[in-house]
């Protein structure tokens, strides 16, 4: 089969690779119909994330058609339709029974990562029963495909980590997949203001579309004045940063209200600078999570039923095979 494989920091390439085949009883093997690529996979592919290691196929994002099932797997069989998880979940560890399954002592973020993941024309998946989910009969199959991690990552690590209340001030820096995830789903709370930051006039204008009630092009403009000015000097009750770099966290430290929550979603490859001499005052909540897919039965069913159109996420397509086209156009987007 073929797959999108990295070779190092820098280095990538679209390849032959061994169809995976069932390793474990709780194994399903996928033939993918749709995937993505995450900002993740960029970070990855900077350095950042050192234990992806050369020759691993990338990917942890998709839907497909199940070809085969081990023998423990009861949910599912041949044919299924399915949602990928981008956490896999063993269901039995003390973390699965937590409910933090992106730490399962098993599983977690394993997907394209330390396994072979989902930008392939197979995947292998881990803890089939535990980690896949049914797509419902006429749900849009792209806006499920946004469930795989986007909008529970912006969802879980965003939103309910910011603890966003109705009438809340929200900023959001960082306009990419995450960030807009971010945009719809806190709108469950009606935030009074949602301030989007980002770099990329586009970008921003289209967060408009999506219920952002500001923006800010914090190239052209100095994002601190401006979230200021907008919040009668106070700063925002939420900060969430969607980028993963220390400008963009700082940017976050210097917006936030006393008693605000700052929710860091970004996947950070360098330190950042924690100013505590204006913050150690301030009663605020700094957050960090990696998404535990905890909620994607709920947004399924919020996707499913239209409540939220994750399909406006969606801005370019390819076929899997022009699939480092679509790396350079994502990357260009991205400008990191
Ligand atoms: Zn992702
Ligand atoms: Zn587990």
């Amino acid at each position: 089969m073929k797959a999108l494989v990295y070779h190092g920091p820098g280095k990538k390439s679209w390849e032959e690779k061994p169809k995976p085949t069932i390793l474990e009883a709780t194994d399903a093997i996928i033939k993918i119909y749709k995937t993505t690529i995450c900002g993740t996979d960029l970070h990855i592919l900077k350095g950042d994330v050192p234990a992806v290691t050369d020759g691993r196929i990338l990917g942890h994002e998709g839907i497909g058609v199940i070809e085969e099932v081990g023998s423990a797997v009861t949910n599912f069989k041949k044919g299924d339709r399915v949602l990928i998880s981008c956490i896999s979940s063993c269901g039995k560890c003390e973390y699965c029974k937590k409910g933090m399954y992106s730490h399962c002592e098993k599983g977690g973020w394993i997907l394209g990562h330390l396994i072979d993941g989902t930008q392939a024309e197979y995947v292998r998946t881990p803890f089939a029963d535990t980690s896949l989910y049914h797509i419902p009969e006429n749900a849009d199959d792209e806006a499920i495909v946004m469930l795989s991690d986007i909008l529970p990552t912006g969802f879980e690590c965003g939103v309910l980590n910011g603890q966003i209340k109705p009438g809340d001030t929200v900023a959001i820096v960082g306009a990419g997949p995450i960030g807009l995830a971010v945009l719809l789903t806190a709108q469950f709370y009606t935030p009074s203001a949602i301030i989007m930051i980002d770099l990329d006039d586009y970008r921003l204008s289209e967060t408009k579309k999506l219920g952002a009630t500001h923006t800010i092009n914090s190239q052209k403009e100095d994002a601190v004045a401006k979230v200021l000015s907008l919040t009668e000097n106070k700063g925002v009750d939420v900060a969430i940063e969607a980028v993963g770099i220390p400008a963009t966290f700082e940017l976050c430290e210097s917006i936030i209200a006393p008693g605000g929550h700052i929710a860091n979603i970004g996947v950070h490859g360098k330190s950042v600078t924690l100013h505590l001499e204006t913050l150690w005052s301030k009663n605020i909540t700094i957050t960090t999570r990696l998404v535990d897919t905890v909620t994607t039965p709920m947004l399924l069913k919020t996707v499913s039923s239209k409540k939220i159109d994750a399909t406006k996420l969606i801005t370019h397509h390819f076929a899997l095979e022009n699939i480092m086209q679509a790396y350079d156009t994502f990357q260009k987007c991205s400008k990191r």
